[in-house]
């Protein structure tokens, strides 16, 4: 069990990861009031159709709902700090929702068990592999007719690569769903009575077996035997490895299970974790504050450039009046009003440790990707650029505004808004984003901030891939050869850009040389 001694060691900082209408919005609402956050259920779900938030966010943001109050949820629960971390999903799913999983320790994935594993959540699960970010998974409205569970177990193995170990097992499901029986520990909880699990002799205690419905019982018992004999028992470090997930079934609506997945959180999800710099590894627990912004919200005055740069503390105290270095300028930066958020609120935060996440208010002086420290020079490598799944190339209707446009795009690019990918046979500039919703964004800043009205136009590009090669000739050569198809993007990093992901495969065959990759990191 880890300690709780430091004020690092109780952090918990996580992302719920799902395909829209799993339940994560219904299962973040069901963990807060866990954790005392928010009083009335119905908080969160509220923000969807809210007309007014609290504070006054651009109106496009205001329109859908969307709020920076929601990004961060801190709340404290049984002697430890949560930081749950919001991933936009829906229509507002954007690079923000991958940037947001560079900046968590660990994530619970919500699968719906009538549909099993969805596109959206095998995506998400992708970036958090790509830092072996540990995933304690919930199978979902257990009170509705569902897929057989060593099916949905079976397809978590195949398709992500992830062992399971299953840690409680559903008593009957649908209109009977009864409860769940614990695999280890011998304990049943029963659906819609609160209060801690109740010991049993074994799965034919008359305990378990009154909630199974008598035809059941007989194909219940074997279930359980075969779920004992044949999955795997829980491992700590495979958990944490990012190897194996604890699988926990519950209804969220019915908020059943959600105190067992918040335990398991408490109890087996790592504090803050070590973090990957240029030059070194830092520890959570060292004692100078380092951090790095993931995440950019415009603020409330258009005409102000203020926003709120959501910075991640890797290590160290943030305490509120500090001096910071901007480790990309080399100027300091003074940390006088960071920010925390609440589920329903924000406060001027004092002091903030490794795990949180703060937002620092700023005039535009901070970017995507920066880092933050008491003075060295070390830059985190955890935000990286992933390859946009739409893109579309700018008109503008004035078309004396072209210097301003590029001026007004470079900033948005460097702001995270959109990726900027410039061709190189000198036509418009292509923006490439993974969520429509970061189009409008844009055009409503670009008119907003820039009085620059664009539009948008379809291009022959469907699909992009950043290109490098051990073999210069080889890469001049292949950037001649596709000479229309080449750009270059914020960083001056070359962009090949295809029409369909078969052409990219065909290309991608003729040239094995050349590394295309759909990852990119910062800096
Ligand atoms: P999100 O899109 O992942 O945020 O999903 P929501 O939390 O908005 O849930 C989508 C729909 O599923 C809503 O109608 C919820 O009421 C419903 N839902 C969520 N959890 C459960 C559950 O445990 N059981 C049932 N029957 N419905 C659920």
């Amino acid at each position: 069990m880890t300690d709780t001694q430091t004020p690092q060691a109780r952090r918990r900082t996580f992302a719920i990861i799902s395909h829209p209408d799993a339940g994560k919005t219904t299962l973040t609402e069901k963990i807060l009031l866990f954790g005392g956050a928010i009083q009335l259920a119905g908080e969160v779900k509220a923000k969807k159709n809210r007309v007014q938030t609290r504070s006054d966010w651009m109106g496009i943001e205001r329109e859908r709902g969307i709020s920076v109050v929601t990004s961060v949820m801190t709340f404290e629960y049984d002697g430890r700090v949560f930081n749950l971390l919001d991933t936009p999903g829906h229509e507002d799913f954007s690079e923000d929702t991958y940037r947001t999983l560079t900046a968590v320790d660990s994530a619970v994935m919500v699968i719906d068990a009538a549909k099993g594993i969805e596109a959206r959540t095998r995506k998400l699960f992708e970036v958090c592999r790509l830092r072996d970010i540990p995933i304690v998974t919930f199978i979902n409205k257990l009170d509705r007719e569902i897929r057989d569970p060593f099916d949905l177990l079976d397809e978590i193995e195949k398709t992500l690569a992830l062992d399971t170990a299953p840690v409680n097992w559903p008593i009957s499901r649908g209109k009977s769903f009864g409860g769940t029986y614990n695999l280890s520990e011998n304990t049943v909880r029963q659906i819609d009575r609160d209060g801690p699990a109740i010991s049993v002799s074994g799965p034919d205690d008359p305990a378990v077996l009154g909630l199974v419905p008598e035809y059941e019982r007989d194909a219940w018992l074997e279930e359980i035997e075969l779920a004992r004999a044949g999955c795997r028992p829980f491992d700590l470090t495979a958990f944490r490895e990012g190897h194996l997930t604890p699988v926990f079934f519950g209804s969220a609506l019915r908020n059943f299970g959600v105190k067992d997945l918040i335990d398991a959180m408490g109890a087996y999800a790592p504090p803050p974790r070590e973090q990957q710099a240029q030059t070194r590894v830092v520890k959570a627990d060292e004692p100078k504050m380092t951090g790095f912004v993931f995440k950019i919200q415009a603020n409330m005055d258009p005409n102000h450039r203020d926003r709120i740069a959501f910075m991640r503390v890797c290590s160290g105290k943030l305490s509120r009046g500090m001096k910071a270095k901007l480790v990309r300028t080399g100027k300091p930066m003074s940390l006088s009003a960071p920010q925390f958020f609440f589920a329903q609120d924000r406060a001027i935060a004092d002091e903030a440790f490794a795990g949180d996440v703060v937002g620092i208010p700023n005039h535009g002086t901070l970017r995507i990707g920066d880092t933050l420290t008491e003075g060295e020079e070390i830059v985190f490598r955890g935000v990286p650029s992933f390859a946009p799944e739409i893109m579309r190339r700018i008109k503008l209707t004035d078309a004396m505004k072209a210097k301003k446009l590029r001026e007004a795009l470079q900033q948005m690019a460097e702001e995270g808004v959109v990726q900027l990918f410039v061709p190189q046979d000198g036509s418009a500039p292509i923006v490439g984003v993974v969520g429509a919703l970061q189009l409008d964004v844009l055009k409503t800043r670009l008119a907003g901030e820039y009085s620059l009205p664009i539009d948008y136009e379809t291009t022959r590009f469907s699909v992009c891939r950043w290109i490098d090669s051990d073999d210069q000739k080889e890469l001049d050569k292949f950037i001649n050869a596709n000479g229309s198809a080449l750009a270059v993007d914020l960083d001056g990093a070359p962009v090949f850009m295809a029409s369909t992901a078969f052409s990219l495969n065909y290309e991608m065959e003729r040239w094995p040389e050349i590394r295309f990759t759909d990852i990119k990191d910062y800096q």
